[in-house]
């Protein structure tokens, strides 16, 4: 694996200097089940500043939790010191850690044995968790007691279900329980930490299993907008969520199943960006579900919304998505925006002879109409036979 031999070379530099360290977490997890691989962690014996003098490109991220990112050949790699988490208040992570200088401590704090396994550089695992069996049995299941690790930090319940959704796995009975158990202490974690999981369990390869985990185990009572959503969440379960492809589709499917307005994702604290563009999709599906696609409707929602929309409308229908018709019909519209169009305003002043005023905008708004229509092509001698013609 071309990744861990890069990062091979951070870990050895660090055993030269005499300290431990080992590829830690997803990575390692995701390389023992042969997925691809998102960020390689690194867990270290050294301090941070030990860490910061070794590797002197290095971004001072999270001192405070122990992280440095060394950047080694402009890859960034996370580099943390052992650290175990004391001292929990309001069932959230501690604001303190304790660096340790111990793996077998540093593997202990983490939330489930699959993401509990060290590798060293030379691909040895060391496993004191059972990991490995998790992963082979495609067990969830949390280091230690789930009661006691779900109470030190509630936001690992959402974390277990959204592995659900990524991995296919199944939650350990156990874990589950203590799932339905602790549920309300989600009421302690921050809207935006939850939505960082929510927004990776929608977009997961099995999201189906992972909503009617939540229904089943009560989470969906702390997810604004969802508290009384409980059908419409399972009736969720029965469409084809691999055609979703991101955030905002995610977003749009869900609330226009549980019949919710994009306003609600103010609650869930998301950018107003992120708003914007749901709404529009909520609307141009609404529009969708009245008629078919036409040039302003392509227009005014641009390529983006169209795919989106329409494979969202696919979705509804329980058809695979075949979105290249109409995105060669957008792609074949005269123009895509104002600023394509071969006249201006001042064009119009100088056509007309009048002064200007409100009537120009709404002109040019005619022509831009005329244009998509077809009435008029996209020349400007056309255009000016046509002004003439209309203000005759
Ligand atoms: P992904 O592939 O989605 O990034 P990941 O397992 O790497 O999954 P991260 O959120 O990147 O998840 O966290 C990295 C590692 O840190 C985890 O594998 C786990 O060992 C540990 N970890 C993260 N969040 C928690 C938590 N809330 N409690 C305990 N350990 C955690
Ligand atoms: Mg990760």
């Amino acid at each position: 694996m071309k990744q861990f031999e890069e990062a091979g070379t951070i870990i050895r530099k660090l055993k030269e200097a005499g300290y431990e360290a080992y590829f830690v977490g997803g990575s390692v997890r995701d390389y023992m089940l042969g997925r691809p691989i998102g960020d390689i962690d690194i867990a270290t014996s050294a301090l941070p500043e030990e860490v910061m003098q070794l590797f002197p490109k290095h971004i001072p991220v999270g001192l405070q939790h122990g992280t440095v990112i060394v950047l080694y050949n402009d890859m960034p790699y996370e580099v943390t010191t052992y650290r175990t988490e004391s001292g929990y208040e309001d069932f959230r992570r501690p604001n303190e850690v304790t660096f340790v200088r111990s793996l077998q401590e540093d593997l202990q704090r983490r939330d489930f044995t699959m993401n509990a396994i060290a590798m060293t550089e030379d691909g040895t695992i060391v496993d004191p968790f059972h990991g490995k069996q998790a992963l082979d049995n495609k067990i969830i299941k949390t280091v230690g007691e789930p009661s006691e690790r779900f109470q030190e930090d509630a936001l690992r319940m959402m974390r277990g279900v959204r592995f659900v959704s990524a991995l296919g796995f199944t939650l350990e009975q156990e874990t589950k329980q203590a799932i339905l158990q602790h549920a309300p202490l989600l009421l302690h974690i921050s809207i935006e930490r939850i939505a960082v999981e929510f927004e990776k369990l929608l977009l997961g390869a099995y999201p189906e299993r992972a909503l009617s985990i939540l229904v089943e185990t009560h989470l969906h009572l702390y997810l604004p907008g969802f508290e009384k959503k409980e059908a419409e969440l399972l009736q969720a379960t029965s469409y084809a969520w691999k055609y979703i492809q991101n955030d905002i589709a995610a977003w749009t499917l869900l609330l226009h199943l549980a019949g919710l307005d994009a306003g609600i994702l103010k609650n869930w604290k998301l950018s107003n960006k992120k708003l914007k563009a749901v709404t529009k999709a909520l609307a141009f599906l609404q529009q969708r579900f009245i008629k078919n696609w036409s040039a302003e409707m392509l227009y005014e929602a641009g390529k983006e919304t169209v795919a989106l929309v329409e494979t969202i409308y696919a979705v509804l229908h329980r058809h695979e998505p075949v979105i290249k018709g109409v995105i060669a019909t957008y792609n074949g519209l005269p123009i895509h925006n104002r600023q394509q169009l071969q006249v201006s305003g001042r064009d119009l002043l100088e056509w007309t002879d009048q002064p200007g005023g409100p009537w120009t905008a709404q002109l040019l708004n005619e022509i831009e109409h005329a244009v998509l229509q077809g009435d008029v092509s996209n020349v400007r001698e056309h255009i000016k036979e046509w002004v003439k013609c209309k203000l005759q």
